[in-house]
C-alpha cells in the first residue's frame, strides 16, 4: 500500500510502498477513506513530541471502512464506517484506567505516535478503541471530528456548564468546532486570533462569535473561561487577565512554549488554570452523540495522501481556512 512515512525526526515524509498491515486479534483492518492532519502531528515530525515510533505512519483522525475484523473482534463487521482516535490503546490495570482517566493512563499507546496511523491506504486499530461514526458525516467532514472535535470537546468541559462567557485562544481547528457546540449550548463566544488575522476573525463571526479580536486585547466583558489552542505560552497569563473572578483557563495543546512568568494577582480570587490531555473513549461516546444534532460542521482544507507535506505546512504557517485533511479514496 501507500504511505506517508516519518523516517527521521525533522524530516518531510516520504511517500513508500509498505506492506498492508495484518490485523491481530483485537484489530480491525480500514481502508482509510479520510485522515486529519493535527498539530500533533507536526509536534511529532518536528520532533516536539519525544520518542515516537520510527519509521512512522503519522495521523490520528482517521475516517474509514471496517475490511476485515480480527478474530477476537465483536460488534465490528467489514463495511461499517469507523473512526480511530489518538488515543489507541490503554493497559486498563493502572489506577488511572481503574478511575475512569484512562487519558491518563501509565502505559497508552498513541495512534500516529507510538504506532502506526492513517497517512496510508490502510490501517489496523485495537476494535476496543475505535468509534462508530455518525451517518450524517462523510468521511472528510467527520476526520477533523477525530481530534480537534473529541480533544477540542474534552477541553471544552472542563470550563464547567455554568460558563456562560468562553473565549478561545487561537481559532484554528479545535475552535471552531467547540464554537459551534458553545453557541448552541448558548454560551456567548470571544475568539481571539493572531493579531491583525481578520479572515479568522471574520470566521468566527460567521459561526456566531458574538466578538472576535486579536490575543493580545482585552474582550469587551471578563470572561467565565477561555481555552487556549494555540501552542503559545504567553497567551496563558492573557487568559488569566481577561477572565472573571472564579474563572477557567483550560490548555487544550499537546505541547505549548514557556510560559512566561506572571503577578500572583491574575491567578487569585479562585481562578483555576489546568490542561487536557488526550481522551477518553466516554468522550468520543458523548461527543459523536451531540455533533450531529448541533451539528458541527467542519470546515476543510483537502489534500491528498501526497499532499501530507504540503498540508503539515499550512497547519505549521496557520495559512489554512479550517482544518486539512488527506482525502484517500
Ligand atoms: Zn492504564
Ligand atoms: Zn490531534
Amino acid at each position: 500500500m501507500r504511505a506517508m512515512v516519518l523516517g527521521y525526526e525533522g524530516k518531510p515524509l516520504k511517500l513508500v510502498e509498505v506492506a498492508k498491515p495484518v490485523p491481530g486479534p483485537e484489530q480491525i483492518l480500514l481502508e482509510v477513506h479520510a485522515c486529519g492532519v493535527c498539530r500533533t502531528d507536526l509536534h511529532i515530525a518536528d520532533g516536539e513530541l519525544v520518542r515516537p515510533k520510527l519509521p512512522l505512519i503519522p495521523g490520528h483522525e482517521i475516517a474509514g471502512r471496517v475490511v476485515e475484523a480480527g478474530i477476537r473482534v465483536e460488534g465490528f463487521h467489514p463495511g461499517d464506517r469507523i473512526g480511530v482516535p489518538w488515543l489507541g490503546k490503554t493497559d486498563g490495570s493502572c489506577r488511572y484506567c481503574k478511575s475512569g482517566k484512562e487519558n491518563l493512563c501509565d502505559r497508552p499507546e498513541f495512534t500516529g505516535y507510538t504506532i502506526d496511523g492513517g497517512y496510508a491506504e490502510y490501517a489496523v486499530a485495537d476494535y476496543r478503541y475505535c468509534c462508530r461514526l455518525p451517518d450524517t458525516y462523510n468521511f472528510v467532514d467527520v476526520a477533523p471530528l477525530l481530534c480537534a472535535g473529541l480533544i477540542g470537546y474534552r477541553s471544552y468541559r472542563m470550563v464547567g456548564r455554568d460558563c456562560e462567557r468562553l473565549g478561545f485562544y487561537g481559532f484554528g481547528a479545535a475552535a471552531h468546532l467547540l464554537a459551534q457546540l458553545a453557541v448552541y449550548e448558548g454560551k456567548k463566544v470571544y475568539a481571539f486570533t493572531r493579531p491583525g488575522d481578520r479572515k479568522a476573525q471574520q470566521f468566527a463571526g460567521s459561526l456566531g462569535a458574538c466578538w472576535a479580536g486579536s490575543a493580545d486585547e482585552m474582550p469587551p466583558e471578563k470572561l467565565d473561561a477561555a481555552i487556549i489552542f494555540a501552542p503559545v505560552g504567553a497567551l496563558v497569563p492573557a487568559a488569566l487577565r481577561a477572565c472573571a473572578k472564579g474563572g477557567v483557563v483550560v490548555c487544550g495543546g499537546i505541547h505549548m512554549s514557556d510560559i512566561p512568568s506572571f503577578a500572583y494577582d491574575i491567578l487569585w480570587e479562585e481562578r483555576t488554570l489546568r490542561s487536557v490531555a488526550n481522551l477518553t473513549r466516554e468522550d468520543a461516546r458523548e461527543f459523536f452523540a451531540i455533533a450531529p444534532r448541533v451539528p458541527i460542521k467542519a470546515e476543510t482544507v483537502v489534500f491528498p495522501l501526497e499532499g501530507a507535506n504540503e498540508a503539515l505546512d499550512g497547519v505549521r504557517s496557520g495559512s489554512l481556512e479550517g482544518a486539512a485533511v488527506l482525502k484517500i479514496r
